[in-house]
Protein backbone atom coordinates (compact mmCIF):
# COMPACT_ATOMS: atom_id res chain seq x y z
CA UNK A 1 0.00 0.00 0.00
CA UNK A 2 1.12 3.24 -0.63
CA UNK A 3 1.83 4.99 2.48
CA UNK A 4 2.34 8.97 2.49
CA UNK A 5 2.10 12.01 4.80
CA UNK A 6 -1.71 11.85 5.14
CA UNK A 7 -1.89 8.83 6.08
CA UNK A 8 -3.18 9.45 10.41
CA UNK A 9 -6.30 7.51 10.37
CA UNK A 10 -9.31 5.82 8.73
CA UNK A 11 -10.64 2.14 8.38
CA UNK A 12 -8.79 -0.61 8.42
CA UNK A 13 -8.15 -2.66 4.86
CA UNK A 14 -6.56 -5.75 4.05
CA UNK A 15 -3.99 -6.08 2.26
CA UNK A 16 -4.00 -8.65 -0.55
CA UNK A 17 -0.57 -9.97 -0.48
CA UNK A 18 -0.11 -10.84 3.49
CA UNK A 19 -3.12 -10.30 5.21
CA UNK A 20 -2.21 -7.39 7.25
CA UNK A 21 -4.35 -5.21 8.41
CA UNK A 22 -3.42 -1.43 6.85
CA UNK A 23 -4.84 2.01 7.50
CA UNK A 24 -6.59 3.01 4.82
CA UNK A 25 -5.98 6.49 3.06
CA UNK A 26 -8.83 8.36 3.69
CA UNK A 27 -8.06 11.91 3.43
CA UNK A 28 -11.36 12.89 3.55
CA UNK A 29 -11.98 11.51 7.32
CA UNK A 30 -9.01 14.18 8.65
CA UNK A 31 -10.55 16.70 6.67
CA UNK A 32 -14.17 16.38 8.33
CA UNK A 33 -12.35 15.36 11.51
CA UNK A 34 -10.56 18.83 11.82
CA UNK A 35 -12.35 21.11 10.48
CA UNK A 36 -15.60 19.50 12.41
CA UNK A 37 -17.81 19.27 9.54
CA UNK A 38 -21.30 18.42 10.07
CA UNK A 39 -23.71 16.93 8.02
CA UNK A 40 -27.04 17.38 9.18
CA UNK A 41 -29.60 19.12 12.04
CA UNK A 42 -31.00 15.66 12.84
CA UNK A 43 -28.36 13.38 14.91
CA UNK A 44 -27.75 10.32 12.34
CA UNK A 45 -29.02 7.57 13.29
CA UNK A 46 -29.50 4.08 12.20
CA UNK A 47 -32.66 2.81 11.50
CA UNK A 48 -32.41 -0.01 14.06
CA UNK A 49 -30.55 2.14 16.77
CA UNK A 50 -33.09 0.84 19.38
CA UNK A 51 -33.58 -2.81 18.25
CA UNK A 52 -31.13 -3.68 21.12
CA UNK A 53 -31.76 -3.22 24.53
CA UNK A 54 -29.54 -0.84 26.55
CA UNK A 55 -28.31 -4.16 28.35
CA UNK A 56 -27.10 -5.83 25.14
CA UNK A 57 -25.35 -2.76 23.86
CA UNK A 58 -23.22 -2.78 27.24
CA UNK A 59 -22.04 -6.21 26.47
CA UNK A 60 -21.24 -5.69 23.07
CA UNK A 61 -19.24 -2.15 23.82
CA UNK A 62 -17.76 -3.31 26.72
CA UNK A 63 -16.10 -6.51 23.99
CA UNK A 64 -15.66 -4.49 21.72
CA UNK A 65 -13.57 -2.07 23.77
CA UNK A 66 -11.31 -5.07 25.68
CA UNK A 67 -10.38 -5.38 21.99
CA UNK A 68 -9.13 -1.74 21.59
CA UNK A 69 -7.16 -1.76 24.86
CA UNK A 70 -5.78 -5.23 24.00
CA UNK A 71 -4.53 -3.76 20.66
CA UNK A 72 -2.94 -1.36 22.29
CA UNK A 73 -1.16 -3.35 24.45
CA UNK A 74 -2.55 -3.04 27.98
CA UNK A 75 -2.76 -5.72 30.08
CA UNK A 76 -6.51 -6.85 31.08
CA UNK A 77 -5.55 -8.95 33.87
CA UNK A 78 -4.12 -5.96 35.83
CA UNK A 79 -6.07 -4.81 38.78
CA UNK A 80 -6.73 -1.45 37.21
CA UNK A 81 -7.60 -1.86 34.27
CA UNK A 82 -9.81 -4.87 34.64
CA UNK A 83 -12.76 -3.39 34.69
CA UNK A 84 -12.59 -0.21 32.43
CA UNK A 85 -14.45 -2.25 29.73
CA UNK A 86 -17.45 -2.21 31.49
CA UNK A 87 -17.06 1.05 32.98
CA UNK A 88 -16.65 2.41 29.64
CA UNK A 89 -19.83 0.56 28.35
CA UNK A 90 -22.07 1.61 31.04
CA UNK A 91 -20.67 5.72 31.14
CA UNK A 92 -21.61 5.11 27.26
CA UNK A 93 -25.27 3.68 26.98
CA UNK A 94 -26.15 5.27 30.33
CA UNK A 95 -24.43 8.27 30.71
CA UNK A 96 -22.63 10.74 28.35
CA UNK A 97 -25.02 9.15 25.30
CA UNK A 98 -27.84 8.51 26.72
CA UNK A 99 -29.69 11.58 25.12
CA UNK A 100 -29.41 9.48 21.70
CA UNK A 101 -32.57 7.76 23.28
CA UNK A 102 -35.64 9.48 23.04
CA UNK A 103 -37.30 7.47 25.80
CA UNK A 104 -34.67 9.68 27.73
CA UNK A 105 -35.94 12.78 26.41
CA UNK A 106 -37.02 15.32 29.64
CA UNK A 107 -40.85 15.56 29.98
CA UNK A 108 -41.38 19.58 30.08
CA UNK A 109 -44.60 20.75 30.99
CA UNK A 110 -45.73 24.24 29.72
CA UNK A 111 -47.29 26.37 32.24
CA UNK A 112 -49.61 29.61 31.83
CA UNK A 113 -47.85 32.68 31.05
CA UNK A 114 -50.00 34.60 34.76
CA UNK A 115 -47.31 37.31 35.11
CA UNK A 116 -47.85 38.57 31.55
CA UNK A 117 -44.03 38.74 31.64
CA UNK A 118 -43.38 40.01 28.37
CA UNK A 119 -39.69 40.57 28.68
CA UNK A 120 -36.56 38.37 27.74
CA UNK A 121 -36.31 35.64 30.00
CA UNK A 122 -32.43 34.85 30.17
CA UNK A 123 -31.41 31.37 31.88
CA UNK A 124 -27.25 31.76 31.46
CA UNK A 125 -24.03 29.73 32.35
CA UNK A 126 -25.66 26.43 31.71
CA UNK A 127 -23.06 23.62 32.39
CA UNK A 128 -22.33 21.97 29.30
CA UNK A 129 -20.79 18.62 29.07
CA UNK A 130 -20.76 16.85 25.83
CA UNK A 131 -18.88 14.84 23.44
CA UNK A 132 -17.06 15.48 19.90
CA UNK A 133 -18.58 13.21 17.50
CA UNK A 134 -15.62 13.22 15.67
CA UNK A 135 -12.58 12.24 17.96
CA UNK A 136 -14.95 11.11 21.25
CA UNK A 137 -12.99 13.47 23.30
CA UNK A 138 -15.05 16.21 25.87
CA UNK A 139 -16.90 19.46 24.58
CA UNK A 140 -16.95 21.68 28.12
CA UNK A 141 -18.52 24.84 28.52
CA UNK A 142 -21.48 27.13 28.75
CA UNK A 143 -24.72 27.43 27.50
CA UNK A 144 -27.07 30.85 27.43
CA UNK A 145 -30.25 30.36 26.33
CA UNK A 146 -33.16 33.06 26.37
CA UNK A 147 -36.59 33.42 24.84
CA UNK A 148 -39.95 35.97 24.97
CA UNK A 149 -43.22 33.93 26.05
CA UNK A 150 -45.45 33.75 23.58
CA UNK A 151 -48.80 32.74 26.40
CA UNK A 152 -46.20 29.84 27.75
CA UNK A 153 -43.58 29.61 30.05
CA UNK A 154 -41.51 26.42 31.25
CA UNK A 155 -39.62 25.88 34.45
CA UNK A 156 -36.45 27.53 34.87
CA UNK A 157 -34.20 23.88 35.40
CA UNK A 158 -36.27 22.51 32.78
CA UNK A 159 -34.11 24.61 30.30
CA UNK A 160 -31.14 23.09 31.99
CA UNK A 161 -32.77 19.77 31.09
CA UNK A 162 -33.13 20.10 27.65
CA UNK A 163 -29.35 21.63 27.12
CA UNK A 164 -28.35 18.42 29.18
CA UNK A 165 -30.35 15.95 26.94
CA UNK A 166 -29.29 16.99 23.52
CA UNK A 167 -25.58 17.28 25.00
CA UNK A 168 -25.25 13.46 25.71
CA UNK A 169 -24.84 12.73 22.40
CA UNK A 170 -22.06 12.43 19.98
CA UNK A 171 -21.93 15.95 19.02
CA UNK A 172 -20.91 19.01 16.66
CA UNK A 173 -21.34 21.71 18.61
CA UNK A 174 -23.31 23.76 15.58
CA UNK A 175 -25.75 20.77 15.84
CA UNK A 176 -26.04 20.86 19.41
CA UNK A 177 -26.79 24.43 19.33
CA UNK A 178 -30.06 24.40 16.64
CA UNK A 179 -31.39 20.87 18.69
CA UNK A 180 -31.56 23.19 21.55
CA UNK A 181 -33.29 26.22 20.03
CA UNK A 182 -35.51 23.87 18.11
CA UNK A 183 -36.39 21.86 20.68
CA UNK A 184 -37.17 24.98 23.10
CA UNK A 185 -39.13 26.30 19.91
CA UNK A 186 -41.72 23.66 19.41
CA UNK A 187 -42.39 23.84 23.09
CA UNK A 188 -42.75 27.27 23.70
CA UNK A 189 -44.53 27.75 20.78
CA UNK A 190 -42.88 30.76 19.98
CA UNK A 191 -39.87 31.82 17.67
CA UNK A 192 -38.31 34.04 19.51
CA UNK A 193 -35.66 31.78 21.04
CA UNK A 194 -31.81 32.29 21.28
CA UNK A 195 -28.96 30.08 22.01
CA UNK A 196 -25.64 31.11 22.73
CA UNK A 197 -22.54 28.18 23.01
CA UNK A 198 -19.00 28.78 24.33
CA UNK A 199 -17.05 25.55 24.74
CA UNK A 200 -14.01 24.41 24.75
CA UNK A 201 -13.32 21.18 22.84
CA UNK A 202 -10.82 18.58 24.16
CA UNK A 203 -9.80 17.74 20.52
CA UNK A 204 -8.61 21.27 19.53
CA UNK A 205 -7.04 21.53 23.26
CA UNK A 206 -5.23 18.28 23.53
CA UNK A 207 -4.55 17.01 20.12
CA UNK A 208 -4.10 18.54 16.65
CA UNK A 209 -3.56 22.04 16.78
CA UNK A 210 -2.96 21.28 20.68
CA UNK A 211 -4.34 25.23 21.17
CA UNK A 212 -5.04 25.45 24.88
CA UNK A 213 -6.69 28.68 25.18
CA UNK A 214 -9.36 28.90 22.02
CA UNK A 215 -13.29 28.28 22.45
CA UNK A 216 -15.46 27.62 20.28
CA UNK A 217 -18.82 30.15 19.99
CA UNK A 218 -21.94 29.25 18.32
CA UNK A 219 -25.51 30.79 18.17
CA UNK A 220 -28.69 30.56 16.81
CA UNK A 221 -31.00 33.31 16.83
CA UNK A 222 -35.21 33.29 15.91
CA UNK A 223 -37.22 35.29 15.63
CA UNK A 224 -37.06 38.87 17.39
CA UNK A 225 -33.74 38.27 18.22
CA UNK A 226 -32.79 38.49 14.60
CA UNK A 227 -32.93 42.29 15.13
CA UNK A 228 -30.03 43.59 16.73
CA UNK A 229 -31.47 45.75 19.70
CA UNK A 230 -33.26 41.80 21.14
CA UNK A 231 -29.60 40.15 20.38
CA UNK A 232 -27.51 43.28 22.12
CA UNK A 233 -29.93 43.12 25.02
CA UNK A 234 -29.68 39.19 25.34
CA UNK A 235 -25.78 39.32 24.88
CA UNK A 236 -25.56 42.30 27.20
CA UNK A 237 -27.10 40.21 29.77
CA UNK A 238 -25.44 36.70 29.11
CA UNK A 239 -22.00 38.98 30.01
CA UNK A 240 -23.28 40.81 33.03
CA UNK A 241 -20.50 39.82 35.71
CA UNK A 242 -18.51 38.08 33.64
ZN1 LIG B 1 -13.19 16.74 17.58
Amino acid sequence: MKVDGFVKSGSVSRNGHNNIPQVSNNLNIDLIGDNHIGTAIDTPMRPDAFEKSDEEKMVIIEDRFRDIMETLGLDLTDDSLSGTPQRVAKMYVQEIFNGLNPENKPKISVFENKFNYGEMLVERNINLNSTCEHHFLPIVGKAHVAYIANGQVIGLSKINRIVDYYARRPQVQERLTVQIASELKKILKTEDVAVVIDAKHMCVSSRGIEDESSSTVTAEYGGVFNSKERRDEFLRYVSLGK
